[in-house]
């Protein structure tokens, strides 16, 4: 019996933070490391967004503010929903947070007892159960078909303990998109099952490829509209990642409780970030655009010259900036798991994410949020690397 709650020894660290944490190191002994592991955009944020903090600091707004959002920040989030969701949201129906991370914990927080269900698809984003652990819940990890979830196995998963559904599409690690219909069919098992509320985490909206069309599970089946708590936030489409600000829309009583949690832990999120949400979310949406483009450009590049490299196997994600590369050719007596692989990758002088906590192995997540010559670096020092295991 130490000093530290059990709480505190339920979670575990984010393992693409220790992997960033463990390049550092390598780095600062002096080692050459090319770092796949980054989970922010590599581009700076948008000048017009800057300069719009800068005014906010200078016009004096430095102090607290709501809660959960200045009525100036909910409006343009609204007006977001609106014109790119075609969703309506009242003011009383969006919550700000210092990063959707925070807007997902808080959801999680203010919703689950011991022994309440989450089911979280895998490959995931390593945050999920750990959250959910952390809320005293239970996480039910199902498995995907092509890295996503398919109603046959939502059905099979859910029992009546289960409280939520998360959805992430484009996800991370993997990419994977959702269309429309495969929406309709996931929500038609949920009309079944009332118990069950959906967490659409819509975090790399902007990150799409191909063309492609986005669609939420709010948009899709309104009639689910009251258990779906909608998340998005400035990190990935805008490149503010530091800036702390995320943001969920849903029914008026969840989104009230959430801010109860807010207001006695960190209160409002940054009276500047917001200033500067503003900006990006009522500002110019070209950036986004193009930015998206340069991803695609990288992902077209690189996609083929992974997939060529014995062992490996990568299917082109349909969003986000993230290869799920499968490594089952290289796991053996001498590599026995993905993270063995990823240490070795990472002697060879490439910093990646090993699968094992996405809870989908044997993989490993390589970030093309860094540039082409990077990755061009990063590929050669990969290939050479399987080459020297034979
Ligand atoms: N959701 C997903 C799938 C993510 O990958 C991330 C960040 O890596 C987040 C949510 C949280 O982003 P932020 O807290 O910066 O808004």
């Amino acid at each position: 019996m130490g000093f530290l709650a059990a709480r505190a020894a339920r979670i575990k660290p984010s393992a693409s933070s220790g992997a960033a944490q463990r390049a550092r190191e390598l780095r600062a002994a002096g080692r050459d490391i090319v770092n796949l592991g980054q989970g922010e955009p590599d581009f700076p944020t948008p000048e017009h967004i800057i300069e719009a903090a800068t005014r906010a600091m200078r016009a004096g707004e430095t102090r607290y503010t709501d809660t959960d959002g200045t009525p100036q920040l909910k409006e343009a989030i609204a007006q977001k929903f609106q014109r790119e969701n075609g969703l309506s949201f009242k003011k009383t129906e969006v919550s700000v947070g210092s990063g959707g991370k925070q807007v997902i914990f808080n959801a999680l927080m203010a919703t689950l007892d011991a022994g309440d269900e989450v089911l979280i698809p895998a490959p995931y984003w390593v945050s999920y159960p750990e959250m959910v652990a952390f809320a005293d819940g239970t996480p039910v990890v199902v498995p995907t078909k092509n890295f996503k979830l398919t109603p046959q196995d939502l059905e099979a998963a859910i029992s009546p303990r289960t409280k939520w559904l998360i959805l992430n599409a484009p996800s991370n690690p993997a990419g994977a998109v959702y269309g429309e219909a495969e929406l309709r069919a996931l929500a038609a098992v949920l009309e079944r099952h009332p118990q069950v509320w959906v967490l659409s985490d819509d975090m790399y909206e902007h990150i799409l490829f191909d063309g492609r069309r986005y669609a939420t599970m709010a948009q899709v089946a309104p009639q689910l509209a009251e258990r779906t708590l909608t998340v998005n936030g400035v990190s990935k489409a805008y490149a503010m990642t530091g800036w702390r600000i995320g943001y969920g829309a849903g029914p008026a009583h969840l989104i009230k409780a959430m801010a109860v949690l807010q207001s006695q832990s960190t209160a409002n999120p940054s009276s500047v970030g917001q200033a500067a949400a503003v900006a990006a979310l009522s500002g110019p949406q070209e950036i986004v655009r193009s930015r998206c483009a340069e991803f695609a450009r990288r992902r077209d590049a690189i996609g083929p010259k992974l997939a060529a490299i014995p062992g490996l196997s990568c299917a082109m994600p349909a969003g986000a900036f993230y290869f799920y590369v499968s490594c089952a050719g290289l796991i053996g007596k001498r590599l026995p798991t993905d993270e063995d692989v990823a240490r070795y990758l990472l002697e060879e002088g490439v910093a990646l994410v090993a699968g094992t906590p996405y809870g989908l192995s044997p993989y490993f997540r390589v970030s093309f949020a860094t540039s082409m010559e990077n990755l061009d670096e990063a590929c050669r020092r990969i290939a050479r690397a399987v080459e020297k295991l034979n």
